[in-house]
C-alpha cells in the first residue's frame, strides 16, 4: 500500500481509497458503477460566506457515492441531502426546510418534523398540518395532538394567532 496525494486538498492517502478520506475527492473513477460517471456530479460554492459556511451551496448528481456522504452545507443548501438555514434537498436540514425528508425549525416535506411547524405528507411539530399530522396542535387527516380539529374547534384561529406573534 503506498501513499499519493489527493488531488483536490493534497491531503496523503492510501492509493487503494476509492475517495480521499478528507476531502471526499474521488480517486478511483472506474471503482464507481458506470451509469453514475453519466450523471456528472455538480458543486456550485458561492465565495461569500456567513459564519464560516458558504452562503450558497448546491450539490447535484451522485455526490453521495462518489464522494461518500456529502451534503450540500450552507446558508442556502440544495442537494440531495441539504443541511443549512433554508435547506432543499431529498433530505433536508434545517432552519427552514423543504424536501422529501425535512427536519428543521420550519419543514415542509413528505415526512416533515419541525421544531415549531412541520407541513407534510406526515407531519411532526409544534404544530403540524399533514395527512398524518402528530403536534401539541395538529391539523391533518389524522391528527393526534392536544389541540385537534375534532376537540378544539378554534384551532385555526389559534395557529393564526401564533403566527402573528413573528
Ligand atoms: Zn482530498
Amino acid at each position: 500500500m503506498a501513499l499519493v496525494n489527493c488531488p483536490e486538498c493534497q491531503h496523503r492517502v492510501s492509493d487503494s481509497a476509492v475517495t480521499c478520506p478528507s476531502c471526499g475527492h474521488p480517486l478511483k473513477m472506474h471503482a464507481v458503477p458506470p451509469q453514475f460517471l453519466a450523471w456528472r456530479p455538480f458543486e456550485y460554492k458561492s465565495k461569500a460566506t456567513l459564519f464560516g459556511l458558504p452562503l450558497v451551496h448546491i450539490v447535484s448528481g451522485p455526490a453521495w457515492t462518489l464522494a461518500g456522504f456529502k451534503p450540500a452545507k450552507g446558508i442556502i443548501a440544495v442537494g440531495p441531502v441539504a443541511i443549512g438555514v433554508l435547506a432543499l434537498g431529498g433530505v433536508g436540514l434545517g432552519g427552514i426546510c423543504l424536501g422529501g425528508i425535512g427536519l428543521g425549525i420550519i419543514s415542509l416535506g413528505g415526512l416533515a418534523v419541525g421544531l415549531i411547524l412541520a407541513l407534510g405528507g406526515g407531519a411532526l411539530g409544534y404544530i403540524a398540518v399533514g395527512g398524518l399530522a402528530v403536534g401539541v396542535y395538529s391539523v391533518g387527516g389524522l391528527s393526534i395532538g392536544v389541540h385537534t380539529i375534532y376537540n378544539d374547534p378554534e384551532i385555526l384561529e389559534k395557529i393564526q394567532r401564533f403566527f402573528g406573534f413573528f
